[in-house]
This record gives structure tokens, sequence and C-alpha cells, in this order.
């Protein structure tokens, strides 16, 4: 990377979104009081907000009352709370974000609900949230979104600045494209998402899930070797990112003189038992039950240690208003009583549960004191209580035992790695924990603490934002290579029926229709196409058919226009929906009425049986106004109203568009079974043609040109014209088909 990126990236101001405000808001005395989070990623981006200025926007956690407003003053950044009414945190909170994306993202999907209302106070709560952050956010700002509760709010952010920065890294796992896309919503949120311009995951195996998703979801070209997504005009940058913690206060911490831990120290002497430790949220992600379950093993399989080991589990309450949280309590307090009870004696316990939570310091001295961590959730992101473990062991070195399962696994080699769900692996872990010499113990503490001490977390916020400062490339066509990968296969040794649409496909959108000629470039490449004795071409388009036949002005291929109502071509009799004549007539007192209205740089393209109001040319302000009132006009006449590129189509109320032409088309030249004879392509640009994309669906291969600000029903996107005659150039310089 250049001095000068680097030079921008610790320059620009950062506003970062987060569910929550970076402290707990509480009603007091003196009226709304802050406490700040201890969290590690609030204090690792707070210095950050500090250094460069820039705002926090978050929900407060309680909703302010009218003409209640936070105290922001004693910061050198500001603070944007974010309101969130009681109902949209039921669903927004509780249902999508907690009941919903909580358990598909950590592959838990026996857990995850599904709930359209749930959806809906969603997409309503990131709209906030991404109008909240397009108000705040300075022109060169850095935009840092956190988390799965926010995954739509780069949608209303992009739409609303174009050429903002904006960041996303997501703190859970992401977890293969069948998991992921068993959620209803799954290509609305991966769309979400590549609206940013850089997307950090934990670790490599998220970044392949995310990458196989909008590669099979959404039809995003991926760059695998560059991390890279090409998505419509845009490309976006996704990357591991692995967190760290503030290795530095964990130690120091540990390194002050013993700490009375009130709720675990018994009055007591000292005891000469190993202490097992397990510091999780009570979630069932940790796998708490499955590790109960594996230390119940152990001492079952290894009596010799029956009294001279305790396990001592802290279980953080978490959601404890939720009925699947208040279940696993349940189980939990079954299990370790049930524990106890198998192998308890008068002087010792097997396990000590402590169901609360510890302050830093506290559990800082629990962990230098712990000879064993065990760590093993069933999925977890990354986990931090590994890494916190580790910083602590600053006298004895004490042994991890590690979930595979953990993003942490990915770099903490040296801990005992296990799978929480083999009871006899963990207890073996477990054991060989216990009795590990002291060289081994060191060696592999020495390793992890290094290790943790250089990639806080600090490290990991600069990587993150220096990453967001290497500048978008531009949009890439694909390479010849790519299109035969893609097309390839599907086309071996077939007939093809190419389908274009013209504007914005063949040629660039431009202000005037009758500006957007087909350069002699194109004309030359679709010649080419059609020269070929296995391919047939048709092109398809909203202007009349006329006009778009003198616009493309080759004799050899077949003509659609008027959305599908009129062809006519080289291999098939004319055609022209039985029902237009009925319809002409009206179409032109339709146009009267419409041009009543008309102003200010709006104009009407008469087509004979169709119209289209153009107001590209129009203050964009005025715009919205006319084509409401347009929009009335034309249902009152009877007809269709659609939306089209800066412009609104009036079509006869006939069951017909693109999709019908496309068939017509197919079954008069090649049969009622041209499924059998030929393959389909079709290329186009705008919302008539997903018209066709949606006809088409599984029966041909169809490609959406331009910005992918919108979903699409086609397999795959294409940046722009000059990526569409590449493709028309591959299709020409294929190998012939030889059956023909
Ligand atoms: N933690 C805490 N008090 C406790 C137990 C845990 O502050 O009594 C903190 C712990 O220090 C760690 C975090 O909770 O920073 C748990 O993070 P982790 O990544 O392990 O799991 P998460 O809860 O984020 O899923």
């Amino acid at each position: 990377m250049t001095q000068s990126k680097i030079h921008r990236s610790e320059d620009r101001a950062v506003v970062v979104l987060s569910n929550r405000l970076p402290f707990a808001i509480k009603r007091g005395p003196q009226g709304l009081e802050k406490q700040v989070s201890p969290g590690g990623l609030v204090s690792a981006l707070e210095p950050v907000l500090r250094k460069r200025g820039g705002t926090w926007i978050g929900w407060p956690g309680i909703s302010l009352k009218t003409g209640e407003t936070l105290n922001g003053r004693d910061l050198p950044y500001s603070i944007q709370p974010v309101a969130v009414s009681e109902e949209e945190l039921e669903h927004y909170y509780h249902g999508f974000s907690n009941r919903t994306l909580w358990p598909l993202l950590h592959s838990f999907s026996q857990n995850t609900q599904f709930a359209p209302e749930d959806f809906k106070a969603y997409e309503q709560v990131n709209r906030r949230f991404g109008e909240t952050a397009a108000k705040l956010a300075g022109s060169d700002d850095m935009i840092w979104i956190h988390d799965y509760h926010l995954m739509l709010a780069p949608s209303t952010l992009r739409a609303r600045r174009p050429k903002a920065t904006i960041a996303f890294f997501l703190h859970t796992p992401f977890p293969s494209y069948d998991i992921f896309r068993l959620l209803p919503w799954d290509q609305e949120l991966l769309q979400g998402l590549l609206d940013c311009d850089l997307i950090g995951f934990h670790i490599e195996s998220y970044v392949h899930n995310f990458l196989d998703c909008v590669e099979r979801r959404l039809g995003a070209h991926v760059d695998r070797q560059r991390r890279l997504v090409h998505y419509g005009d845009r490309t976006i940058r996704v990357d591991a990112f692995p967190i760290g913690i503030d290795f530095a206060l964990y130690e120091q911490a540990a390194t002050l003189k013993p700490l009375v831990v009130k709720a675990v120290d018994s009055p007591q002497e000292p005891s000469s038992e190993q202490m097992i430790l397990g510091v999780d949220r009570l979630d069932y992600t940790k796998g708490i039950p499955e590790r109960i379950r594996a230390f119940e093993h152990f001492l079952e399989h290894y009596p010799e240690q029956r009294e001279k080991v305790t396990l001592l589990q802290v279980a953080v309450p978490s959601r404890s208003e939720v009925s699947e949280y208040q279940e696993l309590k349940r189980e939990i307090d079954a299990l370790v009583g049930q524990v106890n009870g198998r192998f308890a004696t008068a002087s010792w316990s097997p396990i000590r549960y402590l169901y609360g939570s510890f302050e830093r310091e506290e559990l800082a001295a629990l962990y230098r004191e712990a000879q064993v961590a065990l760590v093993t959730p069933l999925r977890d992101g990354m986990n931090l209580v590994a890494k916190e473990f580790v910083a602590c062991q600053v006298e004895d070195p004490g042994v991890l035992i590690l979930s595979r399962m953990a993003g942490a696994a990915d770099t903490m080699h040296e801990a005992l790695l296990v799978n929480p769900y083999n009871l006899e692996e963990t207890a073996a872990a477990i054991h060989r924990a216990l009795s590990m010499e002291e060289n081994e113990r060191g060696s592999r503490m020495a390793a992890l603490r290094s290790r943790e001490r250089r990639n806080n977390v600090e490290r990991w916020v600069r990587r993150f934002l220096e990453a967001s400062a290497i500048p978008a490339s531009a949009p890439e066509v694909p390479s010849h290579h790519e299109f035969q990968t893609w097309l390839g296969p599907f086309l071996h040794q077939h007939r093809l029926a190419l389908f274009v649409d013209y504007d914005g496909t063949l040629t660039p959108l431009c202000e005037h229709p009758a500006k957007a000629t087909l350069s002699e470039d194109m004309r030359l490449t679709l010649r080419n196409c059609a020269a070929r004795p296995d391919t047939d071409i048709t092109v398809i388009s909203g202007r009349a058919l006329n006009d778009v036949q003198e616009m493309v002005g080759l004799s050899e291929i077949t003509y659609s226009g008027n959305h599908g109502l009129e062809i006519n071509g080289a291999h098939i009799p004319h055609f022209q929906h039985e029902d237009l004549d009925h319809y002409s007539s009206r179409t032109v007192e339709l146009a009267k009425s419409l041009h009543e209205i008309i102003q200010g740089g709006a104009w009407l393209e008469e087509k004979a049986y169709t119209l289209t109001l153009h107001v590209r040319a129009m203050p964009q302000a005025e715009q919205e106004s006319l084509l409401t009132r347009a929009r009335e006009i034309i249902h009152d006449a009877g007809f269709q109203a659609r939306d089209a590129h800066c412009a609104l189509e009036a079509r006869p109320p006939i069951g017909w568009d693109k999709g019908r032409a496309v068939l017509h088309i197919l079954r008069t030249h090649y049969g009622p079974s041209w499924s059998e004879h030929v393959r389909v392509i079709y290329l186009g640009d705008d919302q008539t043609d997903e018209d066709a994309f949606r006809f088409l669906a599984g029966l041909a291969m169809t490609f959406r040109v331009g910005p992918a600000n919108t979903l699409t029903a086609a397999s795959r996107r294409l940046p722009n014209v000059s990526a569409v005659e590449a493709l028309l150039n591959w299709i020409a310089s294929r190998p012939e088909a030889e059956c023909l």
C-alpha cells in the first residue's frame, strides 16, 4: 500500500454504526447517565474516534422520552442515538436479529425462526440507521457498520450517498451457502452487504462462505484470488480480519496482586485442587451442556483425578427473557446437579457453577489462577475468552483447550484443539492438559501469548481502516476465460438463441433515445455473431419496431419492438399482438392527456401502441410529482404504468411482455420442444427485461447489465456495455457446434 493511501486512512473521521451506543444509558436522579461499556470493541474503537473525530450511531438501550437528549459534551466525538420503539425492538432485535440471524449465522438452523413481520421491522430500523448516517457523515468520512443487526443499513446509505466509503464487519461466523440460503430474505441481505466497499469477517472460511453465497445466489462475479466481488458496476473488497483483544490491559490486570473473587473464594484455606475454567454467556452456541457431559466423561474414565480437580463454570445471563435461553438454563442447572450428585464427596464438589457476571479485574484473576481453560463453543465467530485467558497467563503457564468450531482456532494452533461434540476427545484433552509438563505448557503458552500480544485489537482496527482506504477499483469486464467457464459447458454442441435488449445493453443510456446510436464495433460484433451458422439473434426493445430496426441496421437478425408486442424476423412470420389495434386509438387519447401535464424538460415518446414519458432532462426534485400524476392518468386510461430508467412506460393492459415474446419466438422458430435443440442467452438492463429473466429462470442463462441497485431474477450481472461487447465477442469466437 502506498504512503498516500495510508495517510488518507489516518486522516478520515469515522462514523460508527452499531446496534448499541458505546455505553449503557440509565435514567438517574440527574437525568440520563452514561455507563461506559467495558467491551473490547468499544475500547478499541473509542480512541480512533477520539483521535480523528466522528460520530457513533446506535440504539441507546432505552426509549428516550420527548425532550430527553443524551449529553455527549464530555466526548471529543458525537453520539447519535437511534430511536427504536418497543414494538420494533421485539421484531427487529429479539425477533430478526436474535431469533433468525443469530442461530442461522451460527449454523443452528433448527433454532432459526423465520417471520415476515420480524424482517419488516428489521428493514425499517436498518433504514433508520442508514438515513441517520447519511445525514451525519461528511463526504470524506469512513462509515463503519458493525454486526448482524445492521446488514441492510448499507443499502439505504448507498442510495443516499453513492460516493461514500462504507465498510462492514461481521462479528459472528458466516455460514456455508447450504445454511445461509435457508433464509427467505438471503438475497436481500447479501445485496445489502454488497452496497459496501469493504466487508470484513473474522476468518478465511467465513470469507469463502460469503463469496460462495454472493456468487450462487446473486450471480456476482467473484475473484477469489484478489478477494474482490464484481457486482453490477461496483467492486467490493472482502477479507478476513481476525479480531484481537487489548492484550496489555488483561496482562496488567492479571499481574496485579491477587484479588479476592467474592463469589468464588471459599473461607477455607486455598485448596490444592486444579481448576478448569469455563467462561461464557449463557447461549446455546457456547456448548455448556456438552462441556459438562465431557467433564462427566472425564471423571468417569479417569477416576484417579476425582477430588483433585474442579470445573468452575461461569455463565453470564443473556437474553434471559427468551424461552429457549430459559430452557437452556434449566438444562444446565439439571446437568450440574446430576454430575455433582454422582461424583461429589463430603469435601469435594466436581462442578462450581456461577450464574452471573464478573468485572474485568475479577475475570483476570480467575483466568490467571486456572490451570486449564475449557473453551468449547459449538460455533463461535472468534471467542475472546480464549484470548483473554492467554493474556492472563502471567505466572505458571496454563493450558488452553479450544473448540475447533471457534474462529480463534484458526490462529491459536498451540491450544489443544477439540471437537466439542466428541466427549471422549474432550475428556482426553482435559486429562492431557492437567498432566502436561511445564516445558510443553510453557512453549505452547509462549507462542500463544506472543501472537495475541502482536495481533491485538488496536492492530485489528488499524488493518481494517487501512483496507477501507484502498480506493475502489473500476468495474472489470470478465475475461474470455471467465465467459468460457460460465457458458462453455452450457452451450456445448448446441445452437444458441441470443436475445439482447438495445438501450443500456447494446448502447449506453443517453439523455435522448435518438442519441443512443450503436457503435460500429458493437455492430460488427453483432454481425459476427449473426454470421455463425449455430447462432440466431433477436434484439428485443421497448422502442417501436421500425425504430430499433433502424438503430441496429442488420438484416440478418430478428427484431422485437414495443416490449415484444411486435416481432419481425428473418426466420419467423411478422407478428403483431392481436389486441393492439383495439388500443391504438386509446393510445392517442392517452398521449393527449399526458401532453397536458408535461413540463420542464420532460417529453413523451409515442410508439403507436405504447408511450414512454422521459423525465431525465427534468430537475430531479420535480420528477417524482410529475411521475405520480402520470401514473394516475395512465391507470385511469386503463393502461399499465411501468417504471423504467428515468422514465415511465404506458402499455396496453395486454398480458404480454418481453418474456412472452421470447417464448413466442422460440416456439415459432424451433417448435414446441425448442429446449431440446437450442440454448438461450438473454441480456438486458432494466425492469422490463426482468419479465424475461423471470420467465427464463431455469431455462436460460440471463445477464442483467448495469448498476446493481435492485435485486434481479437474472442468473448473472455484467457491469456495462463494454462487458456485453466482450461477451458477444466470446460468442462470436467460440468453437462451432459440430452437430449442426
Ligand atoms: N465477560 C465479562 N464478564 C463475565 C464473563 C465474560 O465481561 O463475567 C466478557 C469476556 O471478558 C469477553 C466477553 O464477555 O470479553 C465474551 O466474549 P466472547 O467472544 O468469548 O463471546 P460472546 O459473548 O461475544 O459471544
